[in-house]
């Protein structure tokens, strides 16, 4: 435990290693950066495990904005080594789940139930907190800089665990786990015996498959271009299992009496499976984009079938998750093994590899790649 606790006298920066985007669509290096002690209001973490999420191949190629140079990773756990004046959330030694999506709780947002959509988010991911040995600043991918061995964050960024919490698998909870099951819960409100079509089986598709799974939806239709995501698709909840293209259309009408779907989930994000899940659902069914997809990609629909299918198709941020509501309840999932965050981990790598990892993730291959610490 003692060695938990380090001085954080002025000066008395930490070296560690970290994974660090110098610019824009080029490759992380690993890099030995320098950590000021925590300023007034932060909190100093030794990170237990970072998830490598899609969103920070995102940020990386440029998809989504980051500044550089920038040290990415926003899905982690980690243990608090020290914390600057004035914090009351959590103190050394507390097991803590970073948030890369802190909400002010004052905003019009905020205060009406909408914290997920909060005004000042956005501020949070424009932070500089450490420094490469040159001295130039790096910037703290999603606010909160995961993909090191340890990372300084806002007070609002970390979120305390029970202290017997796994936390490898907690991890997980942090993006992939809190968007996928809150999608299911929250924003289509996904009822007992429905039927849910999920396109995409990546990390966040999974955690769709095992929210349907938890709340009793009856088909639960993973939909994905790799024919090799069909046994862990299944082993997270998914009832049957289509490849992409016309005989999915054909296969989840059969099992839906022709109808098509109650529910689909888009956690691709792109054009065409935006399109297909809105055409697989039934009249007056649901669609719920959860992926992120490109600015200049353009979905299709005529003003006819807008009218005749009277179907709802809405867009769904972190899974419209109140974290100080959501993330007890789903502690409490993982602890009766209802959910399984371990489920999604298709691999377990170092530090060193998490550029391999997102040029898997580039080409489509395998579900969360979890980084050890
Ligand atoms: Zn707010
Ligand atoms: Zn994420």
């Amino acid at each position: 435990m003692a060695k938990c606790f380090r001085s954080t006298a002025a000066n008395d920066a930490a070296v560690i290693r970290a994974a660090v985007l110098k610019s824009t669509d080029s490759p992380l290096t690993i890099e030995n950066i320098e950590l000021p002690p925590p300023a007034a209001g932060e909190v100093h973490v030794r990170l237990a495990a970072a998830g490598v999420c899609h969103s920070d191949l995102s940020l990386a190629n440029g998809t989504l904005s980051q500044p550089v140079p920038a040290v990415l990773g926003h899905e982690a756990s980690g243990t608090v080594i020290a914390v600057g004046a004035g914090v009351i959330n959590v103190r050394p030694g507390n097991h803590v789940l970073l948030n890369w999506s802190p909400s002010c709780g004052t905003c019009w947002f905020c205060t009406h139930g909408e914290p997920y959509l909060c005004e000042q988010t956005a501020k949070a991911w424009q932070r500089r907190y450490a420094r490469l040995a040159d001295g130039t600043a790096l910037y703290a991918g999603l606010g909160t800089a995961a993909f090191g061995e340890e990372t300084i964050v806002p007070s609002s960024a970390v979120v305390a665990l029970p202290a017997d919490v796994n936390l490898e698998g907690a991890a997980l909870l942090g993006c992939a786990m809190l968007t996928g099951v809150g999608a299911v819960i929250n924003s289509a409100d996904v009822q007992r015996g429905e039927s849910v079509v999920v396109f995409g089986t990546g990390g966040v598709g999974l955690s769709v498959l095992q929210g349907a799974r938890l709340v009793g939806a009856e088909v639960v239709i993973g939909v994905d271009v790799a024919a090799d995501k069909e046994d862990r698709a299944r082993a997270n909840g998914a009832t049957d299992f289509m490849l992409a293209g016309d005989q999915a259309a054909r296969g989840i009408r059969d099992r839906t009496e022709g109808r098509g779907a109650d529910h689909a989930f888009d956690c691709v994000g792109s054009a065409t499976t935006i399109r297909q899940a809105w055409s697989s659902t039934r009249r007056g069914g649901r669609t719920t984009v959860v992926g992120i997809g490109e600015k200049d990609e353009k979905v299709e629909f005529n003003p006819q079938e807008i009218f005749y299918f009277g179907r709802v198709l809405c867009g769904c941020v972190f899974g419209s998750t109140d974290v100080s509501r959501d993330l007890p309840r789903l502690l409490e999932h993982v602890q009766s093994g209802r959910i399984r965050p371990q489920d999604l981990v298709t691999n377990r790598i170092r530090l060193e590899d998490a550029p391999d990892a997102l040029a898997r993730m580039a080409v489509g291959k395998g579900a969360r790649s979890l980084i050890i610490y």
